[in-house]
């Protein structure tokens, strides 16, 4: 995988080159050309003296004899003054008719005047030359302006790919990706394995009469190893495989999408068996808004392309086509459709076992002292594939940094913290009150947590600001709970108005702040999904009270809810969060002086760490 991208950037920089090159010579160009129209002008300038007369004032100095020579082309005379001797400038004037007229048969004819006169009859040639700058500039600009389109698309090579697909095509050996290099993930190496089945023998498959799918969708959140897999599946069946993602398709021109897709397509068929790799595929395949406007339109037609084209595939098309997106439910259902994305593959967010392969495979070529791969992986609940990665290179980054020479635990303990808690920014200043207004407050929702039963342990607590927070208080599951009791929510609750509650027992109701406006918020969610979703009170009702999602408005559709009904909603989320909030209060006050000696160590100390925070309890 180092091994493609260190290609690829080589290629690029290459093209690069070569394009700035075209680009010098090009221009070196046009300013010799422009110059080479200007110079005689410029000479013109200094050698004559030019004055505009009316053609009968014309015709009267010819009669009096006052011209050397006068030059008639097409609609403009020129008449050359018989200059006194030693005259460095000849004066002329000049006579212009408007456009259309001309003065090819002036009547001067006059055998006792000494005027040469010549009329030139190149009126066609003097058109193109009079317009031939016009037209260069003309060329210049549109030059210019392609360059530049091309160069904000990203485009290296040359201006005719410009509609042609900009899918990457990977090294079929070189950038090999395997399976057994995407850590965890078994269910969905599974469902894929059929894929690479038929890539790899799909006349097994036409043999019996079976119908070759024509798409797979992965569908997970970002940095679960989609483009991973999808890239696997290619190595796996040895097949070229042609990426491009959906933003790429979108460009500021109507029709260049369409284009794309059908060279893309076309390659593709020409390479097959192969696969088609289309990420971020949400950016076209979103649902069909009643909207307007050319980016819409766009999208539409591009979208309209690659259901034309997949509709277009028989059986004999080995050409499979992948999408990926974390967004299926935005997906437009002609997309969806058998014949097209017809497979959809969930790639799920790693699990304990996943997380500590995916750590051993990133650590792989680093210098890692000693690691405990199975603490680090449980305590990195609801990292995704990218973020573990992403933590063993911050890790290598601060020991460099740090000029060491191998990645000790306490480097990657501080990137673990970087990561998830943002950056320490010490230097962001509290005054003293609310140093200490935060401290209590923190401190109130760890000691609610620790003392009730149903939470999470505390893993740290912390008045040291990040991304803008003065303080926080965190807590760490133990393993991954994908179910939530309702003895758990109800303690959660009690311990989000931890923080509150410490601020009013504490400093008086009058004093309490604004800082818990986040606590508020998420406990309201909290309260109102328990009785409107999960069911969780007998006298409201096992009953979902909040209808789908509609996703043209935004808003949730309520189903038929009587006002009476809504009434009792509302009284029981209200009766909820009372009730943890007294909760808070009375743990609180019950634990005044431990509350009061926690809060002031963390005053002095700025952070209270797991193992010390325990110790209070012991
Ligand atoms: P997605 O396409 O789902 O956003 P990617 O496939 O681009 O995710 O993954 C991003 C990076 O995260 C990969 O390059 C890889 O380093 C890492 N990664 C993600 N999942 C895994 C995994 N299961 N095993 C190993 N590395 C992974
Ligand atoms: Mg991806
Ligand atoms: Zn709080």
């Amino acid at each position: 995988m180092n091994l493609k991208n260190k290609k690829n950037t080589k290629k690029t920089l290459k093209n690069k080159k070569n394009n700035s090159n075209t680009t010098g010579i090009g221009v070196l160009f046009a300013v010799a050309l422009i110059l080479a129209l200007l110079i005689p002008h410029l000479k013109d300038a200094q050698k004559y003296v030019d004055t505009e007369i009316a053609l009968n004032t014309l015709e009267l100095n010819f009669q009096e004899g006052k011209y050397s020579e006068i030059l008639i082309d097409w609609n403009k005379a020129v008449a050359t003054l018989i200059s006194a001797t030693g005259a460095t400038q000849e004066e002329r004037n000049i006579v212009i008719l408007p456009a259309g007229d001309s003065l090819k048969d002036l009547g001067l004819k006059n055998p006792e005047i000494q005027t040469n006169i010549v009329v030139k009859d190149n009126s066609s040639k003097q058109f193109w030359s009079g317009m031939l700058p016009t037209i260069i500039l003309f060329i210049l600009f549109l030059w210019v302006g392609f360059l530049l389109i091309s160069k904000m698309s990203g485009m290296t090579n040359n201006a005719m790919t410009f509609w042609k697909s900009r899918a990457k095509l990977y090294d079929k050996d070189k950038d090999k990706v395997l399976f057994k290099d995407v850590a965890g993930a078994e269910e969905e190496k599974e469902e894929l394995a059929e894929v690479v089945q038929f890539l790899k023998n799909p006349k097994k498959f036409k043999d019996i009469g079976a119908k070759i799918p024509r798409g797979t969708l992965l569908v997970g959140p970002p940095g679960t190893g989609k483009t991973m897999l999808a890239r696997a599946v290619a190595g796996e069946s040895n097949v070229p495989f042609l990426s491009i993602s959906g933003s790429e398709f979108v460009e500021m021109f109507v029709g260049v999408g369409a284009s794309r897709v059908r060279d893309l397509f076309t390659n593709a068929k020409k390479m097959a068996p192969a696969i088609i790799f289309i990420d971020e595929i949400d950016a076209i395949g979103k649902k069909r808004w009643p909207g307007t406007g050319w980016w819409h339109d766009e999208r539409e037609q591009t979208l309209n392309q690659i259901l034309t084209e997949m509709d277009g595939f028989d059986n004999d098309t080995n050409i499979i086509v992948m999408g990926a997106t974390n967004r299926a439910d935005v997906l437009d259902k002609a997309l969806l459709r058998p014949g097209r994305f017809d497979r959809k593959i969930t790639v799920n967010l790693p699990n304990l076992s996943d997380r500590e392969q995916i750590l051993q495979i990133h650590a792989k070529n680093k210098k890692i002292q000693k690691l405990d791969y199975k603490a680090l992986a449980s305590k990195t609940v609801w990292f995704s594939g990218a973020d573990l990665g992403n933590l063993i290179n911050e890790a290598a980054i601060i020991s460099a940094r740090h000029n060491e020479t191998t990645i000790s635990e306490v480097r990657v303990t501080e990137a673990f913290e970087r990561i998830v808690m943002g950056m320490r920014k010490k230097s962001q200043v509290m005054n003293d009150e609310e140093k200490k207004i935060t401290a209590y407050h923190e401190v109130g929702h760890a000691l609610v947590g620790k003392l009730l039963p149903n939470t999470d342990p505390v893993h740290k607590v912390s008045i040291v600001s990040r991304w803008g927070a003065l303080g926080v208080t965190w807590f760490l599951p133990e393993r991954d709970k994908l179910l939530v009791s309702k003895a758990k929510y109800l303690d959660e609750l009690s311990t989000l108005f931890g923080g509150r509650a410490a601020e009013e027992v504490f400093f008086g109701k009058e004093n309490i702040t604004t800082w818990a406006s986040n606590d508020i918020e998420r406990a309201t969610e909290i309260a109102r999904s328990m009785v409107t979703r999960y069911g969780m009170f007998e006298d409201i009702g096992t009953e979902n009270f909040e209808g789908e999602m509609d996703h043209y408005s935004g808003q949730a559709q309520r189903p038929y809810v009587s006002d009476d009904t809504i009434k009792q909603i509302d009284k029981k989320v209200k009766d909820i969060l009372k009730a943890a909030y007294n909760i808070a209060i009375q743990l609180i006050k019950d634990n005044k002086d431990l509350h009061i000696k926690i809060s002031e160590d963390l005053l002095a100390k700025e952070e209270i760490s797991e193992e010390e925070f325990s110790a209070y309890f012991a």
